[in-house]
């Protein structure tokens, strides 16, 4: 892809420059205006309302409450409370109602809902040094709350699916109306919690330390927590960064941040008994039941569907996150960007989103895949191969598909086929692949790679696409992705 046709859409990466700008005007003045020249870090685009980050982040943290073990301590989780909302008073913006809960694990890691709900595990209380540490973490989640990225990043989500190309009809259409719906209606926490991107994390980075600053601590020590593990100087397993991915230059952003600032406020406060009494107190609970498995970040656990098991994949390959959706797990490199909801999933290939001719942002290099009811399908369950004796489905895995293709071409009628149909096996299950070709979002022919399997849900289809005249630069890691996949078994009843 040449860099200089292709925009992709960056999220207010200009906190560098604008900070650079900061430092100067600062070295200019040299005048003790402790407030005048921090970095502004304001919310990006978003389609819901403050009230519905509210409501939306109430039901997630309450389904959440129900699937995480929960330390559900009134003396730690009042304590933290207090602590959340004395900090919370000094984040800008809308005030949301805070409310801070406890994990009992002892990974290091912690991550915010939309609207105010935080979630902090146990091994975050017994790895800080001090009260500022523990506050330094409370803050940058605080800060992920008030610049509203959970629901930023829904937004963005929604319209990068909704605006697929060929598929744009059928993966939820990306209107306002029907996020909206969704939002009160089902929920899923992937969308609202999916891994921050690095410009979020200097975002909350920048924001947490003036925080921090205006709440009285040492605006240092969320640097220095993050430092400690990422040095790894805990010892322990710190999932943090599975949510929260490591922004280049951290700790001189954040001591930057500081330097704007004129340096850290007089007699701020590090420790306090209080912090020390409770960590004691922590530490001596009754360790947490042993967790089923440690590469899972707290994203995959919160997607796992209810009625279905997801069998946690151990065998993740370095450089390699994990999607887990309803219908499939597969891993995809570092460098994509998974995002979905319910059965549809879109998995990106960095700057796999452009601007198309008419401005708008749209999906041109990655994995999309989807679940389609075809008609006459049996829903029964019991489809899992030959495992269970259900009733058979009425369609076969090649009408399904024809009708699959009949629907696809409705919205985009030069969508043809290039190759015979090859009869394939995905983790175990016949499946089909064909290769396609269709008009791409750059203009120019593009070339798909769809993969069709019937599940209990309906026919599962998978398209890998990119421009035709740069599919090869591709095709390995669309094979790779196809490979890894491993579909979920629905529980037999
Ligand atoms: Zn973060």
């Amino acid at each position: 892809m040449e860099p200089g046709r292709i925009r992709a859409p960056r999220s207010r990466n200009s906190i560098q420059t604008f900070a650079g700008l900061c430092l100067a005007t600062a070295m200019l003045l040299a005048a003790p205006l402790v407030l005048a020249d921090r970095t502004q870090v304001k919310p990006g685009w978003n389609i819901f309302t403050t009230d519905q980050d509210v409501e939306i982040g109430q039901k997630l943290a309450a389904q959440t409450e129900s699937k995480m073990p929960m330390l559900g301590d009134k003396r730690v989780e009042d304590y933290l409370n207090a602590l959340g909302r004395r900090i919370a008073r000094h984040a800008p913006g809308v005030k949301f109602p805070y409310e801070f809960h406890v994990v009992n694990s002892q990974q290091v890691n912690s991550f915010a809902l939309p609207g105010g709900e935080v979630f902090i595990y146990r091994g975050v209380i017994e790895e800080a040094g001090d009260e500022a540490q523990l506050a330094g973490v409370v803050a940058h989640e605080i800060s992920h709350v008030a610049l509203r990225h959970g629901t930023n990043q829904a937004t963005k989500s929604e319209m990068s699916t909704g605006i697929l190309g060929i598929l744009g009809s059928m993966v939820g259409g990306g209107s306002v109306g029907m996020v909206v719906s969704q939002a009160g209606g089902d929920l899923s926490t992937s969308s609202f919690l999916l891994k921050y991107s690095r410009a979020t994390e200097t975002q909350a980075d920048v924001l947490g330390t003036q925080i921090l600053y205006d709440a009285g601590y040492d605006p240092r020590a969320m640097g220095q927590f993050f430092e400690n593990i990422e040095q790894g100087k805990h010892g322990r397993f710190a999932e943090m960064f599975s949510n929260h991915p490591i922004p280049e230059r951290r700790i001189e952003r954040i001591d930057q941040e500081i330097d704007n600032m004129g340096g850290p406020p007089k007699d701020f406060k590090t420790d306090s008994a209080e912090f020390r009494d409770i960590r004691r107190y922590v530490v001596s609970l009754p360790p947490p039941p042993p967790e089923k498995s440690r590469r899972f970040n707290t994203a995959n656990i919160q997607q796992a569907p209810p009625a279905s098991v997801v069998t946690p994949r151990s065998d993740v390959p370095a450089n390699m996150h994990v999607y887990t959706g309803a219908t499939f797990t597969a891993y995809f490199p570092t460098d994509w960007h998974a995002t979905g909801q319910g059965d549809s999933v879109s998995i990106l290939a960095p700057r796999g989103m452009v601007i198309d001719a008419q401005g708008n942002p749209t999906a041109a290099y990655g994995v999309i895949a989807n679940v389609f009811q075809p008609a006459g399908m049996s829903l029964a369950g019991g489809m899992d191969g030959a495992t269970t004796a259900g009733e058979a489905p009425a369609v076969t895995l090649e009408e399904a598909t024809n009708q699959l293709m009949a629907s696809l071409r409705e919205s985009s009628p030069n969508l043809k086929a290039v190759t015979l149909r090859e009869e394939i096996e995905l983790d175990g299950q016949p499946a089909l692949s064909v290769k396609l070709t269709n008009d791409s979002q750059l203009g120019g022919p593009e070339t798909d790679l769809l993969v069709t399997v019937l599940r209990p849900q309906g026919l599962l289809y998978i398209i890998c696409a990119a421009p035709q005249s740069e599919y090869a630069d591709y095709s390995d890691t669309f094979e790779g992705i196809i490979s890894s996949i491993h579909l979920t078994k629905q529980k037999t009843k």
